[in-house]
């Protein structure tokens, strides 16, 4: 097929681009709209922490748990605003509803990052809201976008899908690039001694309330003329308009649940969550709540999806390679999330970021992921596409092993690299930025392949609702990541801090000194802990341990992953 299919704009002249190459421009429209909605998620995540610790005068712990949690309702949603869009409001209702939705909620957090100086009060309800609103906001929109890329391709040209969805990742990280360097520059602000001006949130937050604004804007004018098929029908109207001749023949188009599927998922759904509630003890609501939806969600969706009868024996093999993958990659983005939180945390307080003479905003050290995405998803789609004219590409489950591989080694050569630090030597940035640059090596094995092989292995009709339950898989990794970033070690900060209020920190640490009652109380007020972080029963000492942990649980998934290949390439029945 090489047919002539597009005019030179401008020109008059036809130039003959071969249907092989050409991407609808419906992904161009995609990849703009996703931008600026990457924009202000990244934007606002970048600094949403350091609001939290210095604004809100949170303690660091509590403000990853925050960021886990947040992150991960953000990745629950999807799972309405896919059922939603399929049922009743179609793709392009959901992403104007949710672009709107997120621009309100970053102007809440903007009121809310002008008010806690004289109202702590409010501005703490007003960040709740704010959440609450982006977190179903991001619901109607990321599911949505994705699967729009997905159904831009008729079925003789889904083998296009790989490089539309790096193409469209690459939209996602020039987005996330933008605004982790605008907003950090204009909301995470330090004078010269070091002192940081916390009154600069706010405009972080307004700019990606702007950015969000710019996104539903540019869909709103440009879908009727570009998100089309290739018939120039619309694509993602209401779903009682859909283009049945859009789909795979003889494919049912809705999704069918009886009632006892719905009633017994409902049951498994509450038994789930006393669970995963015992399982994760404590006090913080986050923890004893969220966290335990997030996981009973994620497997009472599978659940029920795996369970419809009208499944045929492939496609339900096909589903539960979805599932196997969806599960080895919560420990790829548990890894991958602590950008937002401890090593936030880390690049802020035990970092000399000195970066060629210039002394960059701690939240923005994260841009390099945005940046090395740019800069390496095409090369890595090329690599690819060579391996696969050599007949040796490896199928995309392996490629999420490698992803896992390689931000464990990520993690070991910085674990080495903090090993003999002490409480106050300062990280390297370079060690940062070498961390960022194999982390989104790893991501680009992982994540965008993840979003392509659920386009292709999905049936249509399950389509949004098989990409909320990736997206829970991502939300289950969040979830995961509030936890691990809740067990950073005291960094060098701390031990300063303390050592003014005249409190030898590594030794209360140590359990060499027993602090007193007015000690204790001094270092709650610093927002400083006074025993060391466990985990699973292991007590962290120091960074070097605290990374050991991100090594130790994506190596282990990266080898039971890889091990599982021959299995998974056999029930994906064709499909690479
Ligand atoms: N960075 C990508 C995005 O924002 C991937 C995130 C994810 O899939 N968890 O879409």
């Amino acid at each position: 097929m090489e047919a002539d299919i597009q005019t030179e704009s401008g020109t008059g002249v036809m130039a003959p681009i071969k249907e092989k190459t050409a991407h609808p421009k419906g992904l161009w429209v995609l990849f703009g709209t996703e931008m600026w909605e990457r924009f202000n998620f990244y934007g606002m995540r970048a600094i949403l922490t350091l609001f939290l610790v210095n604004s809100l005068l949170m303690k660091e712990e509590d403000s990853s748990l925050i960021y886990g949690g947040f992150l991960s309702l953000c990745y629950l949603t999807p799972m309405l605003g896919g059922f939603i869009s399929d049922r009743f409001f179609g793709n392009r209702n959901c992403i104007l509803l949710g672009g709107s939705m997120m621009a309100i909620g970053q102007l809440l957090l903007f009121f809310s990052a002008s008010v806690f100086g004289t109202n702590i009060g409010l501005a703490t309800t007003l960040l709740w809201v704010a959440l609450g609103i982006i977190i179903f906001g991001n619901g109607f929109f990321k599911p949505n976008i994705s699967s729009m890329v997905g159904s831009l391709y008729p079925k003789q040209e889904k083998s296009k899908l790989d490089s539309a969805f790096t193409i469209f990742y690459m939209g996602i990280n020039l987005g996330a690039f933008l605004g982790q360097f605008i907003c950090p520059i204009i909301g995470d602000v330090k004078d010269s001694d070091g002192t940081r001006d916390i009154h600069a949130f706010k405009w972080g937050f307004l700019a990606a309330s702007i950015a969000m604004v710019l996104g539903t804007v540019v869909f709103y004018f440009l879908k009727n003329k570009y998100v089309v098929t290739p018939e120039g029908k619309p694509l993602g109207d209401l779903p009682s308009k859909n283009d049945a001749s859009h789909y795979e023949e003889g494919e049912a188009q809705k999704a069918v649940f009886s009632t006892k599927a719905l009633v017994l998922s409902v049951v498994s759904f509450i038994a789930l969550f006393f669970v995963f509630r015992f399982l994760l003890d404590g006090h913080n609501f986050i923890k004893t709540i969220i966290y335990p939806i997030i996981y009973a969600s994620g497997i009472t969706l599978a659940g029920l999806i795996i369970s419809d009868t009208s499944l045929t024996k492939v496609e339900r093999q096909r589903i539960i390679v979805i599932y196997i993958v969806s599960f080895f990659v919560i420990f790829f983005w548990a890894a991958f999330e602590q950008a937002g939180s401890s090593l936030t945390f880390i690049a802020d307080n035990q970092t000399d970021r000195n970066f060629f003479g210039w002394n960059m905003p701690p939240s923005m050290v994260q841009i390099f992921n945005g940046l090395f995405v740019v800069a390496f998803a095409i090369p890595f789609s090329m690599l690819w596409d060579k391996l696969r004219a050599k007949n040796m590409e490896p199928i995309s489950p392996m490629k999420q092993a490698f992803g896992l591989a390689l931000i464990a080694i990520s993690y070991f050569i910085i674990a080495y690299n903090v090993k003999d630090l002490g409480n106050n030597g300062l990280l390297a940035i370079k060690w940062l930025i070498l961390l960022y640059l194999i982390q989104t090596a790893g991501e680009l094995c992982l994540s965008p392949i993840g979003l392509s092989l659920v386009g292709k292995l999905s049936p249509k009709r399950f389509a949004s609702l098989l990409y909320g339950v990736f997206f829970l898989s991502n939300a289950a990794g969040y979830a995961l990541a509030g936890t691990l970033g809740s067990i950073l070690p005291a960094t060098g900060d701390k031990f300063t801090k303390a050592q003014k209020l005249g409190i030898d920190l590594q030794a209360v640490l140590d359990k060499k000194i027993t602090p007193t009652a007015d000690q204790l109380a001094l270092l709650d007020k610093n927002q400083i802990s006074a025993t060391n972080p466990v985990f699973v029963g292991f007590e962290l000492h120091n960074l070097f341990e605290f990374f050991m942990v991100f090594v130790v649980l994506c190596g282990v998934a990266s080898v039971i992953l890889l091990l599982l290949t021959p299995f998974l390439k056999k029930m994906m029945h064709g499909v690479k």
